[in-house]
Order: structure tokens, then C-alpha cells, then sequence
């Protein structure tokens, strides 16, 4: 190969343009009008590449030899088999600003696709799933709650769970336009604090505590009402699928596959640990509010409960959202006053017809 060059003598630093021949019998050969020198290749040292410099031949005596032809030299070092770890850098130094591009993008991607890919995806199979799995998932996680929560056997009366019951099935179906492809049922538990939670079959829990703190049943329907939008909007195996996407990503960049194995059986619990988004629990406040301003109730008997259980860092809804991730109780409550005087409002101002 045959390119030009500029050599700099090791003992005087004027320039010389010279013609460079590098041979097959691993030679290097300058020649000009006035100058020869041979060397061999494996005495000299050629620079590593780095961005768009200048390449560098060091001669045994000092001597420098340098080629601007990166390109030639390159491909010279290609057909030498000379190639070391340094090029690829060269290569992605020579293409930075695609690097961070690409980088970018990638990144964006997987934030949206986390933020709201994740979710979408969740919710569109959370509603697709076959009734035998939420049963399945729902037995689990019972039995998993009674073991981690020591429930014992509600000692509440015959005649009060009649009455419960009747206005929880009552509200499920009045509430859930898809009330006949869960199983609605409500179970009472005696529990050491007051809680309720729903499972995503259609099984609503709920503590002789947390019946023993109302004032008034109304305030335990407003609650069974929030345990049922929970239901109908399939937020525990939403949450559930949600979390199940991020470990299945976590498991493909770790490769550790073992991991996949235990998932199964670990959903009970990540149901009764994570516990709802404040998303959800919003929503299933919501929901409540809109049953509960519809029978002439108001959101008061609901408030109220939220407030009268909150000293005790207790929680409404599933267990595991106590203080982490249930919305503070001061903000549920405004928000229940809030959404009342809004769907109030077109009633106390009718619009004034002609
Ligand atoms: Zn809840």
C-alpha cells in the first residue's frame, strides 16, 4: 500500500513530505526526492486511532512519521489483522452523536413503555383473564392474608352478616355491570386491627374491628363500596401483572431465570406487600362516592370512617397499603368533599332556562 506521508527527523523538526509504501514483507518505506530510510514495521508504533487525528508511525530512533489518510491506514490495519479493542472505540467515538441518539431514544422508549406501556398492558390482560385464574390467585392470596394477619373466626353476629351481606350483593350488582362473571361474597374475619381488602374474584374481606369503629352501617358500606371498585376494575391483578412485567424485564437483563419459577406462588404476597397505586386507590374512592351520593347517602359516612380509623395507622383496602401507599387520609377526604360538590353543583344551580 502506497499512501503519503509527513516525517519529522528525530533531530531537527523540519517537515518532510514523503511517499509511504507499506509492504507485504511487513516494511515500511519512505522515500522523496532526496530522502530514503527503511525500517521494520515491527520496530515502529503506530498511534492508536482517536476520533478523526492524525495517525502516528514512531520510528525506532525517535523519528515521526504521521498520516492524516485515517481511512487508509485503517483499512491497512484491517487487512494486517492489527485491529485491537482501541478501534471499536474509535468506531463509536467517529459516531458519538448517533451513540447518545440511539441511547436516547432507547431510554425514552422503555421510560414511556414503563410509565405507560406497563399499564395499558396490564389492565388489557387483567380483564382478558380466565375466571379459574383470579380464583386460583384469589384462594392463594385468602389463605395468605389469614396466615400472615392471624385472622381468626369473626365472632359478629348471624343477623348483622345477613344484613351486610345482603347490601354488599346488592351494591356489587348495581355497581359492576360484570357482577355475573365474578363471584361476589363477603367474608368477615376477627383480626387484631380494623382492615378490608378485596380479592380479584369477587371476595371482599373485612374485620370485626374495623365493623366494631363504625357509628353507623353506612359508613361500612361506604367502605365495602371502595372494596368493590377494586373488583370491578381488576386493580389487584392489575398490580399484580404490573409488578410481574418489571421482574420478567428484571430477570431477562440479569438472565438469572430461576427466578421466573418462583413467581407463581410469590403473587399472594406481592399482593398483600405492594398493595394499590394511589391511581387506584383514587379511583376506588371515587367509585364509592359516585354509589353513595346516588342512594342520597353523601361521602360523609365514608370520610368519616377514613378518619376515625386513620389514628391507628390502619387502612381501608388491601392490607398491605397502610402508610406507604395509601393516599394520606386528609387527601382521600377532600377528595371525597370535592367530588360531592361538583356532582352537587348542576342541582343547587340549575341553568336558567327562557
Ligand atoms: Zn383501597
Amino acid at each position: 500500500m502506497t499512501l503519503t506521508g509527513t516525517y519529522y527527523a528525530a533531530s531537527f523538526s523540519r517537515a518532510l513530505e514523503v511517499i509511504v509504501h507499506l509492504a507485504e514483507d511487513d516494511s515500511l518505506r519512505l522515500t522523496s526526492a532526496d530522502f530514503q530510510r527503511w525500517e521494520s514495521l515491527r520496530d515502529c508504533q503506530l498511534s492508536e486511532p482517536l476520533g478523526s487525528m492524525a495517525r502516528h508511525f514512531t520510528l525506532p530512533d525517535g523519528a515521526r512519521l504521521e498520516i492524516t489518510d485515517i481511512a487508509a491506514i485503517a483499512s491497512w490495519e484491517k487487512q494486517q489483522a492489527r485491529s485491537s479493542g482501541m478501534h471499536f472505540v474509535h468506531g463509536l467515538e467517529s459516531r458519538w452523536l448517533w451513540v447518545v441518539a440511539a441511547a436516547s431514544f432507547l431510554l425514552a422508549f422503555m421510560a414511556a413503555g414503563y410509565v405507560w406501556g406497563l399499564p395499558i398492558a396490564a389492565k388489557f390482560i387483567a380483564f382478558k383473564l380466565p375466571p379459574k385464574i383470579n380464583e386460583l390467585a384469589t384462594d392463594q392470596a385468602r389463605t395468605a392474608f389469614v396466615h400472615l394477619m392471624s385472622f381468626e373466626d369473626s365472632k359478629l353476629a348471624a343477623d348483622k352478616r345477613t344484613t351486610f351481606n345482603a347490601q354488599f350483593m346488592k351494591m356489587a350488582t348495581t355497581m359492576d355491570p360484570s357482577h355475573a362473571k365474578r363471584r361476589y361474597r363477603l367474608e368477615f374475619f376477627a383480626a387484631p386491627f380494623p382492615n378490608a381488602f378485596a380479592l380479584p374474584d369477587g371476595l371482599v374481606c373485612i374485620t370485626d374491628e374495623l365493623i366494631g369503629k363504625a357509628k353507623d352501617d353506612k359508613e361500612i358500606y361506604g367502605v365495602l363500596a371502595h372494596e368493590i371498585i377494586h373488583v370491578r376494575e381488576q386493580h389487584g391483578m392489575r398490580s399484580v401483572l404490573q409488578n410481574s412485567a418489571v421482574f420478567l424485564i428484571w430477570t431477562l437483563m440479569t438472565g438469572d431465570v430461576s427466578t421466573v419459577a418462583g413467581m407463581g406462588s410469590a403473587l399472594p404476597a406481592m399482593l398483600a406487600q405492594s398493595g394499590y397505586s394511589r391511581g387506584f386507590e383514587t379511583e376506588a374512592d371515587q367509585g364509592a362516592a359516585e354509589y353513595m351520593i346516588k342512594v342520597g347517602w353523601g361521602t360523609k359516612p365514608l370520610a368519616d370512617m377514613l378518619q376515625r380509623i386513620d389514628p391507628e395507622f390502619s387502612n381501608l383496602g388491601n392490607a398491605g397499603e397502610a402508610i406507604s401507599t395509601h393516599p394520606l387520609t386528609e387527601k382521600r377526604v377532600e377528595l371525597l368533599k370535592a367530588y360531592e360538590k361538583k356532582v352537587a353543583e348542576p342541582l343547587t344551580n340549575p341553568q336558567k332556562t327562557p
